[in-house]
């Protein structure tokens, strides 16, 4: 009856956002709820207790409110990987293909060295696309990624076999 709240009971589902027929997950209710929050960022590194890690790699935007989270709670440090043009110092870039299009991410060129231990990080999981980018640019540096952690994997769209098939342990709390 007093049964607690779980990471997915405190995401939303939004229809037809941001155009008609998408069924959008609402996170903004997750992080609002600071049980949810503090469960969500707890839940995520679980299975990576036995890992060490240099830093998080974490996608925008929503990604970074994770990221954040995550980086303090690790003691390492945040790396941030934007969409194209928002990073001031030099960078590398990798283009995807989105649904209708294609879109670019990038990193600073000195963000991560050889050897570097990286989680990535995103709020959900659809076609990969976007994590497959993070995972590029990070492993163009010579970082080794340890994991992808995600709060969603929509396991209909692929992603998570696009980046089982690129050598990535992938982790999500719910489908
Ligand atoms: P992918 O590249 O197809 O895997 O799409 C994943 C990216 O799109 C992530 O950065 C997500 O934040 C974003 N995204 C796609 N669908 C949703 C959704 O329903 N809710 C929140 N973010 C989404």
């Amino acid at each position: 009856p007093n049964a607690q709240k779980t990471v997915r009971d405190c995401i939303r589902t939004i229809p037809d956002f941001p155009k008609p027929g998408i069924m959008f997950r609402d996170v903004t209710t997750l992080f609002a709820d600071p049980r949810g929050f503090r469960m969500c960022i707890d839940q995520l590194l679980h299975p990576f207790a036995d890992q060490r890690f240099d830093h998080v790699a974490a996608l925008e935007s929503r990604g970074f409110i994770m990221g954040g989270a995550i980086a303090h709670q690790l003691n390492v440090g945040f790396i941030p990987i934007r969409k194209k043009g928002k990073l001031p110092g030099e960078t590398l870039h990798e283009e995807y293909q989105l649904e209708y299009g294609e879109a670019v991410m990038e990193i600073h060129t000195d963000a991560l060295k050889p050897g570097d231990r990286v989680l990535i990080v995103d709020d959900l999981l659809a076609t990969g696309g976007t994590a497959e980018a993070g995972v590029k640019l990070c492993r163009r540096l010579g970082a080794e990624i340890v994991g992808c952690a995600f709060i969603i994997d929509l396991p209909d769209l692929g992603g998570r076999k696009r980046l089982e098939d690129m050598g990535l342990r992938v982790e999500a709390l719910c489908a």
